[in-house]
């Protein structure tokens, strides 16, 4: 909201899932506003990361695309239209609407995605609408809903600071999720009974501050959390009451697997001693927060993973009370409020997905001419359907796919095989933009007006504080344009952001009856100026909750047709690891200061001096063995690709394993960035792909 002079405006960074809230003064024409953290948003409170101190430096000096391309022409947004809308077309008319497919960003707006799957799913007749989320959350996403019968994060920031034990297990938060982080810090200044423990293959810095890091081997995860079960009943420790009363599945779960603790110990390659320490400081705290993010889900068996966690917070009732519960945390801005509103493949719009009665519901609300009824492609079965000639269209917007998808060499060669490619960008000189035949200019953060969902559910507000350079557009804008030139002008007439965000709203208590979590019935018929001073809130929001809710399942009803919540058996298993002959797994992840394929962050001198290049990090011994110093460029290398970078020696790299953040790319020091090495292997469950474990092999350039 900008204040009567016009100078400070209320938005949130942009730069992962915690959603801080940033007042950013001098905004209009001014190059360098001053940007800082919000002090009354709920979920930095005054906080921000060296990533959020720094936005205003990464806001200038960007090689914009300003002007609509066909064929790396530049031409008017009205030729460009016709030709996305002719292509469009053109596929569907003569190949079917699933030879089209949208690929969108958790940095798009709510509105945006909504307007993009609506257009999908509920005109054009597929449901090929996939987003950069899958490879963040989808497994924590699928894991949810076969537990809860809903996507729903049960759990909320204010949970870990109230926790007794936090368990924050593949995840290096105090890098990722910084504020949240400070956030813990705090809170274990004023109650040093908080106790935490990291579970990583890496002494990460996050796990360097817990009172107790178990450095499993990687992937092993799943064995861990699956003997806590085990564990749990053998003691005679479970919930039994919670159990009978609230869940189904306990003694299938159990019988699925069951590891004792020997057999973990030797499975996850931990002393005995120290998971029997684990699992009694679980089972023994009265309050647990499990906290996860890539290190599980990033796995091809993520989804079992997460409800490995799940189940364990099932078999003890540490679920629905202040403090406890197993909490995803998203990497991106909206990854929460793309899923809102449909931006995964195999779900539709306001948390419904494929069934019969769903469909109809959606369709009828939208009043849809061609509405999708069966899932489409998630992102890794796309890029094998744009091999296979069957996607012979797609649009990306915001994201980076021939950079951030595993096997990215395979993947630029499918985009530059694809009949049609439409790029949606703020950035000119992305490996996607040259290979797009059809570039649309787009507006990007500070620019932007809309909403995004942080990690605990809570809806924000980004608003623009500057005008867009050259002809940039909206994200919405583009959509709702060739929607209408497809022929759907009254579904697609939105007069501003607000429009979409209460037809959103809508159709999340349209026939909902209490039967579904997302509800923003209270949200509904906001004025523009409503929308436009809508303060922070989290979902639900409506007769129960009228002024949002932080914590779900308080009253231990899930959003299952019994509305108990369901173990679910889970078969741990390895990382899936193709090659022979590299001896070592490459570990990717992020490093402090960049975000994602640094088109932005990369611009700020402040937060390239951190890691100035792409650094491999090496386990002494792997060091000796391979005869490499710290500072020495090496090679790593595997069939599918070579990626440089310059070696560190450190000794929190567990032996046997590289790691390498995801950042660099072509036109840095490394020629083809981590994801030229890693594998096209998902899980099967939710299609995210493994990107922490692929071999290489590594040696001196
Ligand atoms: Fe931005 Fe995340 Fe840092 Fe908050 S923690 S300032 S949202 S990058």
């Amino acid at each position: 909201v900008m204040d009567s002079q016009k100078t400070t405006t209320h938005t949130t960074c942009p730069y992962c899932g915690v959603g801080c809230g940033v007042s950013v003064r001098g905004g209009g024409s001014q190059r360098r506003p001053i940007i800082d953290a919000t002090s009354d948003h709920p979920a930095n409170q005054g906080r921000l990361c060296s990533k959020g101190s720094q936005l205003s430096a990464t806001l200038e000096d960007r090689p914009r695309l300003l002007t609509p391309m066909v064929n790396h022409q530049p031409v008017t947004w009205d030729s460009a239209l016709d030709s996305v809308t002719e292509a469009i077309r053109d596929c569907v008319d003569n190949y079917g609407p699933n030879s089209v497919a949208f690929y969108l960003s958790g940095q798009l707006l709510t509105e945006d995605y909504y307007v993009a799957n609506k257009l999908m799913k509920g005109f054009i007749g597929s449901a090929n609408v996939d987003t950069n989320s899958r490879l963040c959350m989808s497994s924590a996403v699928a894991a949810y809903k076969r537990a809860f019968g809903s996507d729903s994060v049960p759990t909320c920031y204010e949970d870990v600071e109230l926790t007794d034990l936090l368990v924050v297990v593949g995840s290096n938060m105090a890098w990722t999720h910084p504020v949240l982080y400070q956030r813990i810090e705090a809170a274990r200044v004023k109650r040093p009974e908080l106790k935490v423990v990291v579970i990583d293959p890496r002494a990460t810095a996050t796990a360097s501050q817990a009172d107790m890091h178990l450095a499993l081997k990687p992937g092993t995860d799943g064995y861990l959390f699956t003997g806590l079960l085990t564990y749990l009943h053998e003691q005679g420790l479970a919930d039994d009451e919670f159990i009978a009363n609230h869940t189904k599945g306990f003694r299938e779960a159990l019988k699925q697997a069951r590891y004792s603790v020997v057999e973990v110990a030797q499975l996850c390659q931990l002393p005995e001693h120290q998971v029997r320490d684990f699992y009694e400081r679980f089972i023994t705290e009265n309050s647990v927060v499990s906290l996860y993010s890539m290190g599980i889900n990033q796995s091809n068996s993520g989804t079992d993973k997460c409800n490995a966690i799940i189940n364990a917070h099932l078999a003890s009732g540490k679920i629905g009370k202040p403090g406890s519960g197993p909490f995803s945390i998203t990497g991106q801005p909206n990854a929460m409020g793309g899923r809102e509103v449909g931006g995964l493949a195999n779900m539709l719009a306001a948390h419904m997905d494929f069934s019969d009665e769903h469909c109809s519901r959606v369709g009828a609300f939208w009043e849809a001419t061609n509405m999708a009824r069966q899932p489409g492609l998630k992102a890794l079965d796309m890029i094998d359907a744009i091999e296979q000639g069957k996607i012979r269209f797609i649009w990306i917007m915001g994201t980076n796919p021939a950079l951030s998808l595993p096997d990215s060499q395979r993947v630029k060669k499918a985009l530059s095989q694809c009949n049609t490619v439409v790029v949606s960008d703020c950035i000119a000189n992305t490996e996607t933009t040259a290979l797009a035949n059809i570039l649309l200019p787009a507006t990007t953060w500070g620019e932007k007006n809309g909403t995004v969902t942080n990690s605990e559910r809570r809806i924000s507000r980004q608003r623009p504080f500057r005008t867009a350079p050259g002809e940039a557009k909206h994200d919405w804008w583009a959509i709702c344009e060739i929607a209408k030139r497809l022929g759907h002008q009254s579904a697609f007439s939105y007069s501003h952001p607000s429009t979409i965000f209460d037809e959103h709203a809508r159709l999340t208590a349209y026939d909902n009856n209490g039967q579904r979590d997302l509800d923003l019935s209270g949200l509904v018929g906001l004025t523009q100026q409503a929308y436009d001073e809508l303060t922070p809130i989290q979902w639900p929001v409506n007769a129960e909750h009228p002024n949002g809710c932080s914590r779900l399942f308080t009253d231990h009803q899930f959003f299952t047709p019994d509305r108990k919540a369901n173990f679910v058996p889970v078969s741990p298993k390895l990382p899936e690891l193709s090659g022979e002959n590299e001896p070592l797994v490459l570990n990717t992840g992020r490093s402090r200061d960049q975000w994602h394929t640094r088109t932005r962050t990369g611009l700020a001198s402040k937060l390239n001096s951190h890691e100035r290049w792409p650094t491999i990090y090496l386990n002494p011994d792997d060091a000796t063995t391979l005869s490499v110093t710290s500072g020495q460029l090496v090679i790593l290398e595997n069939q599918r690709a070579r990626a440089f970078g310059f070696a560190e020696v450190d000794s929190a790299q567990l032996h046997g394993s590289v790691f390498l953040s995801m950042h660099w790319h072509d036109q840095v020091a490394s020629r083809s960035g981590c994801n030229a090495l890693t594998d096209f292997i998902s899980d099967p469950h939710s299609g995210q792909p493994q990107f922490k474990q692929t071999r290489v092999s590594c040696k001196p350039a």
